[in-house]
């Protein structure tokens, strides 16, 4: 058991090494002895979707885990992530933004995250439309969120065969990223990673390649 998750964390890291490219294991649903298996593989990026379990996580988990906050987050939990989470990768409104300043005021701390872009063509994801962020962005509407450190764009491609869509999808949002001075573009998962490093990406979200299947 070990070795399988050993030997395909190695496998992703091999085909990103090159690309500068961090990878955040995706987590969601696995219990922490799966997770510590990768850890003592030498992981330390983890990624959840959910408040309750990212918090039971990290306390229960070693504390040089940085954790990262992949789904669409509620307004009303954001307050129990503020005070360890390292990335929020969802920021797909104005509002969750505003209240992520709120939260990480009150305690004193910036927190890092990522305005999410809807590139999709599925209209169930959430996020920016690339004008919205354009129009956000012009208005300096972040200076208004101090306590908030926005590091770059997040974004998820439509779930299809056709690897040209994916591909133009990614293309997309690696070129409103380019407008601006940003470090991170946290784009790819299990199944289209290497299309979005192909992309430009440099942050890929990855579960299933390396965990397994998850059984919900
Ligand atoms: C679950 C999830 C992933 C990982 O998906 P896999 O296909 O298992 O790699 C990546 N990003 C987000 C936002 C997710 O919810």
């Amino acid at each position: 058991m070990s070795s399988t998750i050993h030997s395909r964390l190695q496998t992703v890291k091999s085909s990103i090494e090159v690309h500068k490219c961090t990878l955040v294991a995706v987590s969601k649903t696995k219990p922490n002895e799966l997770i510590m298996e990768a850890y003592d593989a030498g992981q330390r990026d983890f990624g959840e979707n959910k408040v309750q379990d990212l918090v039971a996580k990290a306390e229960a988990l070693p504390k040089d885990i940085k954790w990262h906050m992949i789904g669409h987050l509620q307004r009303n939990k954001v307050k129990y992530i503020v005070p360890f989470v390292h990335l929020v990768h969802g920021i797909d409104s104005e509002k969750l933004l505003k209240e992520i300043n709120k939260e990480a005021g009150k305690i004193n701390r910036t927190v890092n995250g990522l305005l999410q872009v809807h590139i999709a063509k599925e209209d169930t994801k959430f996020g920016f439309s690339g004008e919205e962020l354009e129009e956000f962005i012009s208005n300096d509407g972040l200076s208004k969120y101090p306590n908030v450190k926005i590091e770059g764009l997040m974004g998820m491609a439509t779930f299809t065969e056709d690897k040209g869509q994916v591909a133009e999808e990614f293309s997309m949002l690696k070129t409103l990223f380019d407008q601006y001075n940003w470090d991170t573009l946290s784009m790819g998962m299990s199944g289209d990673y290497q299309i979005a490093i192909a992309q430009g990406s440099n942050m890929i979200r990855v579960g299933t390649a390396i965990f397994g299947e998850r059984n919900y």
